[in-house]
């Protein structure tokens, strides 16, 4: 994988190596269960990954705790994101059949994103462009800046 900063890592899970302290950028909380982070592929300030701690595919085989634990962190990281960020609306979206293990994405919709429209389809396109369009230092310090504020929110 390259991460948005040009970094290449070599593994086979992406949340598992989060888990195993291999990877740890973009940290921003934890939960007993689950583990939010910045998105490391994609350069949009605030856009969260919620990933299980444990190597599941998807939210069937969440135990009782762990659906109770899930609930209470994704909305304090929702919470996070408008009180901290002041993100009005997200787009949230879990694909079962990704190469990684459980995770959900929370799309923050900024300001610039509206001419791709407000459909889903328009999450592709959008994330084409912050890859290719949002390279610069600035860009990366916006992005660094929305995960310290999130991680300060969520301590
Ligand atoms: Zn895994």
């Amino acid at each position: 994988m390259v991460d948005y900063k040009g970094n290449v890592e070599k593994i086979a899970c992406l949340a598992c190596a989060r888990e195993q302290g291999e990877i740890n950028s973009g940290e921003i909380a934890r939960s007993k269960y689950f583990d939010a982070h910045q998105d490391c592929f994609v350069p949009i300030p605030g856009l969260v990954i919620i990933s299980a701690r444990r190597h599941i595919q998807s939210f069937a085989e969440f135990t009782d705790r762990e659906q109770r634990d899930f609930i209470k962190f994704l909305c304090r990281t929702r919470l996070a994101m408008k009180q901290a960020l002041g993100v009005k609306v997200i787009y949230l979206y879990h694909r079962e059949d990704t190469e990684h293990h459980f995770h959900l994405c929370l799309l923050p919709r900024h300001g610039w994103m509206k001419k791709f429209g407000t459909k889903t389809e328009s999450v592709r396109p959008i994330i084409n462009y912050a890859k290719k369009k949002f390279k610069t230092r600035n860009d990366i310090m916006k992005v660094e800046a929305a995960t310290e504020k999130l991680k300060q929110f969520l301590k």
